[in-house]
């Protein structure tokens, strides 16, 4: 069996020899225990968080210990009475290719429903966070204008098509004209901007004629600074996530300050603006597997997956991911 654990903290933007590949024999199961083999490894952003040892929501990994993950896993071996061999879960054993549970926490897919890695993406996690932060927070209205930063991503993509589905305006933000264009011509959105134009700021304002009505936050930098001055009256910003900034560490306390002006902005036009963990929602869940199950058979909600064969090809897969190298969900296939 092989394992990713953390080598070393990063200081700014983490590399390889953050990580470290070890191999260790398959472990024996107890009595109510099972043992997983891991098919898929999901990587998110949420895990450059958990390489720091910064206080946040969530406990940090520490040095040595396996790297965090959510996966896609198969019951090879049981000793528990609710699980069987065979049985594919959703589970969070993280960076290694077996994992031994007591059942708490995996939840049994079925294969014929849905494809199982879209238990990492579009009817996972991400695909939550886009539908609760919307449902909550963004509730676009019909013919209001929605800008998605992130746009080609997990979380992007399910919100912009979301936004599309209740008759909202839908701008996205991507890095490059491949995700733009895939955004406009596969996915509907109305227009597509690259943040890495030169003329970006402007090339936003012309596509929001009308100003933004929700600007739902997964960037932050350079990114928020060109929505800012756009935002409309009572205008919705579900603070989602600010991956531009996650290599920043505290430092990010002491740039370039847009503060004042985002409070005066914030009382003179009465925004809301919130910040939010996904899991806060959990009692929606059964709402979201419903409905977003649906859109996807109904063919109104599509998503893309950006799959990287082998676990030990997750640390520069998730580097890449930093930098916007992904391209749709980021997935590692760790057996099949
Ligand atoms: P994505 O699949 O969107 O991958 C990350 C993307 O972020 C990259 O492809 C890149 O896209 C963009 N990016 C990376 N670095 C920068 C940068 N420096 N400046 C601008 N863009 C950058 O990831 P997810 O959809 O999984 O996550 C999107 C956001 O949502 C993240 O901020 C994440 O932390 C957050 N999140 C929050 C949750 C919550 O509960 N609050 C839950 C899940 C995710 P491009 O090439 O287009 O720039």
């Amino acid at each position: 069996a092989t394992r990713i654990v953390l080598a070393s903290r990063p200081s700014g933007r983490p590399v390889a020899a953050n990580f470290r590949l070890e191999r260790e024999t398959v472990p024996d199961i107890a009595e109510g225990e099972v043992l997983l083999q891991t098919l898929y490894l999901s990587l998110d952003p949420y895990m450059r968080g958990r390489m720091d040892d910064a206080k946040s929501y969530a406990k940090p990994v520490e040095i040595g210990d396996v790297m965090e993950g959510g996966t896609v896993a198969r019951v090879v071996g049981s000793r528990n009475t609710a699980f069987k061999t065979g049985d594919t879960v959703l589970s969070h054993s993280g960076w290694q290719s077996y994992a031994i549970s007591d059942g708490t926490n995996l939840r049994k897919l079925d294969p014929e429903t849905a494809p199982i890695t879209t238990a990492l993406g579009i009817l996972g996690m991400p695909g939550f966070t886009a539908y609760a932060g919307l449902r909550n927070i963004g509730k676009p209205k019909a013919g209001e204008t929605l800008v998605v930063a992130a746009a080609s991503g997990a979380v992007g993509s399910a919100v912009g098509q979301m936004a599309k589905i209740y008759g909202a305006r839908v701008v996205g933000i991507a890095g490059g004209p491949k995700k733009c264009e895939y955004l406009c011509k596969e996915l509907g959105f109305d227009a597509a901007i690259d943040h890495h134009s030169n003329d970006f700021p402007a090339e936003l304002a012309a596509a929001c004629p009308s100003g933004i009505d929700v600007y739902f936050e997964n960037v932050g930098g350079h990114v928020w600074n060109a929505v800012f001055p756009l935002l409309n009256d009572f205008a919705r910003i579900p603070v989602c996530g600010l991956i531009a900034h996650y290599n920043e560490g505290s430092s990010v306390l002491s740039g370039r300050d847009q503060l004042p002006a985002a409070m005066r902005a914030i009382l003179r036009k009465s925004l809301t603006i919130r910040g939010f963990i996904q899991r806060e929602f959990a009692d929606q869940r059964p709402d979201f597997y419903h409905q977003v199950g649906a859109w996807i058979s109904e063919g109104r909600l599509k998503y893309k997956e950006d799959i990287v064969d082998g676990l030990e090809n997750a640390p520069e897969a998730f580097l890449g991911l930093l930098e916007g190298k992904n391209f749709g969900k980021l997935i590692v296939r760790v057996a099949s």
